[in-house]
């Protein structure tokens, strides 16, 4: 298997098309507009040819992750939490008002602030598919949403711990 494999950010693409014609198996050559991982040998002919630096060999084994600094998490939680108060503070705040755009300034709050913490997690790896936290919460909704614990066994197969 390829070490790594090229994936083309299509936001910065601006279709000068020499990827295509570097590429040595044609798996740049694709209609969905997206490198072919199944013919990508990981070369990466074609991110040294880009001119707008579009494409990025990613590997397809991900090293492990470093392991979490005690003094780190707490902070991480900290932080965490107080978006957690602002929520419930701005969800109430939200309840008592009619007025459009106080609702409007409310509901962005609350939503930035559920991103700063996705966010935080994901930066500390923390909502990693790979990290030991999201099999242990996948384990916990296993049990508790039996309706869907054959769709979680499934995804726990498929998610290698890497941590
Ligand atoms: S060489 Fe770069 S800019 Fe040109 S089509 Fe390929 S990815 Fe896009
Ligand atoms: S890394 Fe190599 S094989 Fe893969 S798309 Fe780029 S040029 Fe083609």
């Amino acid at each position: 298997m390829a070490k790594f494999h090229a994936y083309r950010n299509l936001k910065i693409c601006t279709k000068d098309c020499l990827c295509l014609f570097v590429c040595p198996t044609g798996a740049a050559d694709n209609e969905t507009g997206q490198i072919d991982f199944t013919k990508c040998i990981g070369c990466g002919a074609c991110a040294n040819a880009c001119p707008s630096r579009a494409i990025t060999l990613i590997p397809n084994k991900m090293p492990s992750q470093q392991p979490h600094d005690e003094k780190v998490v707490k902070a991480l939680f900290k932080v965490a939490n107080t978006k957690i108060e602002q929520i419930k503070i701005l969800k109430g705040l939200l309840q008592n008002t009619k007025e459009e755009q106080e609702q409007k300034l409310y509901k962005a709050l609350i939503h930035a602030n559920k991103v700063g913490i996705e966010d935080l997690m994901r930066e500390a790896g923390y909502m990693l598919p790979e990290s030991k936290n999201t099999h242990e919460l996948l384990e916990e909704l296993k049990e508790k949403t039996p309706s869907k614990k054959e769709e979680i066994i499934k995804l726990l197969e498929k998610l290698e711990v890497n941590e």
